[in-house]
């Protein structure tokens, strides 16, 4: 254990103090300076979690696009998560990346958390073991983990000033424990500090959470980093824990803490602590030293083994919530396929979890390759209430004739600074693109398809001048809020109708009214009108043996920076599949989306598959998952609320500054079952895959090593192979205590046959926290073991009397 520190403590001690703190500040957005005379290489970070996007916030390298955070997590596999891991590993050594930053382990709180899709569960045992199995696959290939976003960072609303009032059990208990948990199974090379304040102190400058608990009573010796543009000051942030301010060059530190530490505010050894700490990233992911050699032999985003991989991580994380009989589908039928989200599918979610993926399957091309003619594919209503950027493949630069548009940034003076094609309709400027000087104003052009009525015009904040065909319009927006991800995810936008056939040029020119972030052209196929939408779904869901409709959310909802306000579908989606279930022989909805929707339509249709959101191979996994050519064996990692307002954390506004997590430790599931709001739709842990379950005796004993364990017989009783989940849960006696996950274990049993399951539980699961006496306590011991496929589908009950 100390061996690595003498030789990173000489190190240091040949940097003087300005040395030191320029490495403790982005070079720029994602890389960190290096420093040749001690022998330290510049390390390069990237987004995560579900893919490795690069150096860049957008239009960075072609890089495999994963099923989001959700879907993995609703395998309840560890294996998947380390495979997961491996595979991102993978695609940061491709880009030469040094650390990815994620796994992202905030936990579902609120079912209006704009970035749930993004995180794991509203669980924190599953949420911290699948982080460490994530942690343990990328970091066995010699890349770096993050996680984040240390803590309390449950909800987006003003998430730069929100301050998250947390009582100091419920901290330990719930919010902090994926983090405990991720340290001591996995200990991942570095963690992120969150935006937010946390009991009215920023999390980058969190003594007690930082150099208190994670690094002192974790004993955790990695680096702590801020997340971007997070941090508010030199000598408190320094102080507090904090090793690593990003993004750079500019930033709080620098000057301000070479000061603070000439001024006696900031001892010199806390410096060093966090070079120390950065040093030792460096060591471990081949920065310091001896060069370290990229493998080259690795397989593409595109490449036959990636598809294969990604097509079965997706479907086995979706979820059968609700099923009669009707799934899986027989190949042999017509079906009438259903939606705007059969056709454009939602792969990822918005924020810097995009990634730019070399396609994307939507779930109409999956269906037609298993299909062919027997698939008629009818598009549904409008699921979008904002401009979005025209699809590349229906714009083209008129310049080189290529899909995207030509983008020419002026300088203060008219000259052009900048001159260059884009392969999408949207681009960011200004922001990581290395201009020569700042822009002042930008041309945006393209051509666009039109048949008969569309939608066109421009996105992003400013005075735009338009002109579209012979016409001309001037329009101004502006950015509705203040924060940065919201130049980049949330721009304004404004679209004209124009009826027309064939190519149609567009130009648009414009000058930011605050400052450049992302713009782009739209252009789309004008909505139809309701009715016929409708009527037209009807007829070919009465033509056909089935009908599947696909709803879901889009980026408009499940994005960073942005909360959800309704679990509503958007649009007029509800109304879609009662018209459609109104006529057709069978009805299957696929939800394509990663977090809780509301189902008014449920007992009226035959089935229900959450697709969650797929990744690249998205289209080809809910084929597979609906014909069961892999069982869509997920169980879900966050309860479905009934209807709005109903779940124990449901506000994500804060009142005067604070958010306050007033249910304690009676998030999700271990509220609803203490009746702190209306029994949810779904329970965390349902799913119902293809098989049907018998369940024996549960016998319960100790396992060698001393922790609880818990063993049942699990039979098939269906005509498929499948596999099960099973949950064991713990009720303590102690009233104020909640019901809590405390193990599971998968396993895959032929139809027909029996398996003995034995579940090891975790005696971490048994703890409290003592607020009198600052310390954790045991639970007294008493209570009863539920064994339960969710908290809705209990299968037995045994008394326990285990005392950690
Ligand atoms: C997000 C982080 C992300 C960082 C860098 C922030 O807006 O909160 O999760 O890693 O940006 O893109």
């Amino acid at each position: 254990m100390f061996h690595e520190h003498a030789p990173l403590d000489n190190l240091i001690a040949r940097l003087h103090l300005a040395a030191k703190v320029r490495l403790l500040t982005g070079a720029s957005v994602f890389t960190l300076h290096g420093d040749e005379t001690i022998g330290l290489a510049p390390m390069s970070f990237s987004d995560g979690p579900t893919g490795v996007r690069g150096l860049t916030f957008a239009g960075g390298p072609r890089t495999a696009l994963l099923p989001n955070a959700t879907l993995i997590a609703s395998t309840w596999s560890e294996e998947t998560a380390y495979e997961v891991g491996v595979l991102l590993a993978e695609e940061a050594e491709r880009q030469q990346i040094h650390v990815v930053l994620g796994p992202t382990i905030n936990l579902h709180r609120s079912p209006l958390g704009g970035r749930l899709f993004e995180a794991y569960s509203e669980d924190p045992l599953l949420t911290g073991r699948l982080a460490a199995g994530y942690v343990r696959g990328l970091q066995a290939s010699q890349v770096g983990a993050c996680l984040k976003h240390l803590v309390a960072n449950e909800a987006e609303t003003d998430r730069h000033t929100v301050n998250s009032k947390v009582d100091e059990a419920t901290l330990r208990e719930v919010y902090l424990l994926p983090f405990e948990i991720a340290v001591e199974d996995a200990d991942p090379w570095s963690v992120m500090a969150a935006y937010n304040d946390v009991n009215g102190v920023p999390a980058t400058e969190q003594d007690h959470v930082i150099n208190g608990i994670v690094k002192g009573e974790w004993r955790y010796r990695g680096l702590v980093m801020s997340d971007w543009f997070a941090t508010k000051s030199a000598a408190a942030a320094a102080n507090g824990g904090l090793d690593l301010v990003m993004p750079g060059p500019e930033g709080p530190w620098g000057e301000n803490l070479v000061r603070a530490v000439e001024d006696g505010e900031v001892a010199e050894s806390v410096v060093d602590d966090h070079v120390r700490r950065l040093l030792r990233l460096a060591t471990r992911v081949g920065a310091l030293g001896t060069p370290r050699v990229w493998s080259d032999e690795l397989s593409g985003p595109s490449s036959p083994t990636r598809r294969d991989q990604l097509v079965r991580l997706a479907a086995r994380g979706m979820t059968v919530l609700t099923n009669n009989g009707v799934l899986p589908l027989s190949k042999g039928k017509r079906v009438a396929l259903i939606g705007r989200h059969a056709i454009e599918t939602i792969d990822m979610g918005g924020g810097s979890a995009q990634v730019n993926a070399p396609y994307q399957i939507g779930v109409a091309e999956g269906i037609r390759a298993i299909l062919g003619d027997l698939v008629e594919v009818v598009d549904g209503v409008e699921v979008r209430t904002r401009a979005i950027p025209a699809r590349p493949a229906e714009i083209r630069d008129p310049q080189t004739g290529k899909p995207g548009m030509r983008v020419r940034v002026l300088g203060a003076d008219g000259r052009v600074i900048d001159d260059r094609h884009v392969d999408e309709a949207s681009t960011l400027i200004g922001f990581d693109d290395n201009l020569p000087e700042p822009a002042a104003r930008a041309v945006l052009s393209g051509v666009v398809q039109v048949e008969g009525a569309a939608e066109i015009g421009v996105i992003g904040d400013g005075s735009w001048v338009v002109r579209v065909g012979e016409e001309s319009h001037q329009v101004t927006l502006s950015l509705e809020g203040s924060d940065v991800g919201e130049f980049i995810l949330r721009p304004p936008g404004w679209t004209t109708r124009t009826v027309g056939n064939g190519a149609l040029p567009l130009e648009a020119e414009v000058v930011p009214t605050g400052k450049f972030g992302r713009v782009g052209l739209a252009a789309r196929p004008a909505a139809r009108p309701q009715p016929d939408v409708l009527a037209h779904a009807q007829r070919a869901a009465v033509a056909a043996d089935l009908a599947v409709v696909v709803v879901g959310l889009t980026e408009e909802q499940e994005t960073e920076a942005v909360d959800k306000t309704t679990l509503a579908l958007p649009g007029d989606q509800d109304a879609l599949v009662a018209a459609v279930a109104a006529v057709a022989k069978h009805t299957v909805v696929v939800v394509n989306a990663a977090t809780p929707v509301l189902m008014p339509w449920i007992d009226r249709v035959d089935a229900v598959l959450w697709a969650g959101i797929p990744g690249q191979e998205g289209g080809h996994a809910v084929a597979a998952a609906l014909f069961n050519d892999i069982e869509p064996s997920g169980r879900l990692v966050t309860s479905f609320p009934v209807v709005d307002g109903a779940s124990p954390a449901w506000k994500v506004e804060p009142t005067d500054g604070v958010l306050e997590y007033t249910e304690k430790g009676f998030i999700g599931y271990r509220g609803y079952a203490a009746r702190k709001a209306p029994a949810p739709a779904f329970w965390f842990g349902h799913g119902l895959g293809y098989g049907t379950w018998s369940y024996g005796a549960v016998t319960t004993s100790l396992s060698p090593s001393g922790e609880p364990l818990v063993q049942v017989d699990v039979t098939n009783t269906s005509q498929y192979d499948s596999r099960e989940v099973v949950q064991v849960y713990f009720e303590p006696v102690e009233v104020d205590q909640p019901v809590r996950l405390v193990g599971w274990s998968a396993v895959d049993v032929a139809a027909g046959a029996t398996a003995t399951v034995s579940v090891t539980c975790d005696p971490r699961m048994w703890r409290r926290w003592d607020v009198a006496e600052a310390a954790w306590t045991s639970l007294d011991g008493r209570g009863e073991f539920l064994v339960a496929r969710g908290l809705g589908d209990g299968r037995a009950r045994t008394p326990s009397n285990y005392i950690p």
